[in-house]
């Protein structure tokens, strides 16, 4: 069996893990994405992804803003509101100063940009179809058992990242607990088309059953997120495609007018999980392994997308400080900090669903009077996006400012040939 040795092993090959890998690009950093899925199937969701203005910095900063800017959506309104009440908050770019409110991207953009970018660095190597088995932790390096078409394999490195989803097998090997729990919903995603322009303007819209989101994107389609009750949601699903469209137009509103359905509508449960630490020596959680939240506000991706900013962060600084990249207090400069800051947005998420899917009559005065402040109060509307953007407060903002700068700044000097950190010999050679 061969051994091949990297600097660190990203397992899954999702946004977020290649949003690191990318990061990392130019770093000199010898890195193995291993991931399950054949790269065809793994950008071959049926997914669009409400992208917050931060993580268009991130993508930016790490050079493939250009590539996805041109097939993506850019919001000038985001319209939020409650169920028939008809007062709305209309967010518009001049509330934080960008040049739009969000952004809607189809996960089959976002992943085969990030694939591509990936593959141009000769110290990226990408497994695709390949999946981690099991991981063993040792003093000097961790060892990655994986099963490749051809067989078994092990790579090793001095740090593991478990970017492998919410049921992290990474996260369960390593005895890390998670705290959360099962919503009472689910959400329906379907494609859909209107007869008239969409204007690229999203909504959200609260019902008592949930929120009903219509993400506008490219060609005049949209991506619905109906989020229900589990058996609603399992009904709704199962009508037949008539009958579907005539409750989907129920909730979507006459405003651009007939809809056209596009794809088959899916189910998924909404859950909120959120792991008790985020690294250990030579491990470290990413995206939904390390959290995952209530569709609402589409916060999960972003979030993925900011923990993978921060880690290349403490990365590169740790490179540059010749320190061991899975040694314990690198780690925590990561860990600590995402995971107050994903609390923060794991509890809003949690609050805000539980305060607009309710129609208790005091719930529902006191949110109709906060929309009412929103509308008329400019600095609680823009405090509420700043806080959905991920451009709140001093302590997120600005770490982020100086990672572009780092980012930027590595990814445009070359590495130096033959640079090496303090790290343990490699056992192999680039052997796969
Ligand atoms: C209905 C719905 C709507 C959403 N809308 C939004 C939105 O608008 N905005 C937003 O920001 N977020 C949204 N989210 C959340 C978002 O989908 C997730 O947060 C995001 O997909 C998580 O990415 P991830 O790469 O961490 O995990 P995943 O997407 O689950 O990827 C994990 C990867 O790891 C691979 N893998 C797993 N196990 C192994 C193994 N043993 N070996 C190798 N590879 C492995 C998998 O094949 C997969 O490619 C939504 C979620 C839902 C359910």
């Amino acid at each position: 069996m061969s051994v091949s040795h990297y600097d660190l092993i990203i397992i899954g090959g999702g946004i977020p893990g290649l949003t690191l890998a990318c990061g990392l690009r130019g770093a000199g950093l010898r890195i193995a994405v291993v991931e399950a899925q054949a790269a065809a199937h793994v950008s071959d969701h049926p997914r669009a992804y409400a992208l917050s203005p931060l993580s268009a910095k991130i993508f930016n900063a790490i050079g493939i803003w250009e590539q996805i800017a041109p097939a993506i959506t850019h919001f000038p309104q985001v319209v939020l509101s409650d169920t028939d009440y008809p007062h709305r908050v209309i967010f518009t770019p001049a509330d934080i100063g960008e040049s739009a409110v969000y952004y809607c991207a189809e996960h089959r953009v976002l992943q085969t940009v990030l694939q591509r970018h990936a593959a141009t660095d000769a110290h990226i190597t990408c497994y695709y179809g390949t999946r981690m088995q099991t991981v063993t932790y040792g003093a000097q390096w961790a060892e990655v058992s994986v099963t490749t078409g051809q067989g078994q394999q092990t790579l090793t490195a001095s740090l593991v990242v478990a970017a492998d989803g919410i049921n992290s097998r990474v996260r369960q090997q390593a005895g890390i607990q998670t705290d959360g729990w099962n919503y009472w919903q689910s959400c329906v995603t379907a494609f859909v088309s209107p007869a008239q322009s969409h204007q690229n303007i999203a909504y959200e819209r609260f019902w008592s059953s949930g929120p009903f989101a219509i993400l506008p994107l490219p060609d005049n389609r949209c991506q619905i997120v109906w989020v229900a009750p589990h058996q609603e949601a399992e009904e709704i699903a199962a009508l037949p495609p008539d009958q579907f469209m005539a409750a989907m137009q129920k909730r979507y509103g006459d405003h651009s007018g007939s809809l056209t359905l596009l794809s088959k509508p899916l189910v998924f449960p909404a859950r909120l999980k959120h792991s008790r630490r985020y690294c250990q020596p030579r491990l470290v959680l990413l995206g939904d392994a390390a959290h995952h939240c209530h569709p609402v506000g589409g916060q999960g991706l972003n979030l993925g997308i900011r923990d993978a900013a921060m880690l290349t962060q403490v990365l590169l600084t740790a490179k540059q400080q010749q320190q061991d990249l899975g040694n314990i207090r690198v780690l925590r400069r990561y860990g600590h900090r995402r995971r107050i800051e994903n609390w923060v947005m794991l509890l809003f998420t949690d609050i805000l669903n539980r305060t607009f899917s309710n129609h208790w009559q005091p719930i529902m005065v006191l949110r109709r009077w906060m929309l009412r402040l929103m509308i008329g109060w400019s600095p609680l509307r823009r405090l509420m996006l700043r806080l959905m953007a991920g451009l709140w407060g001093t302590q997120v903002s600005n770490p982020l400012n100086t990672l572009m700068t780092k980012v930027v700044m590595t990814s445009q000097s070359s590495p130096k040939p033959g640079t090496r950190m303090k790290s343990p010999e490699p056992r192999g050679g680039n052997t796969v």
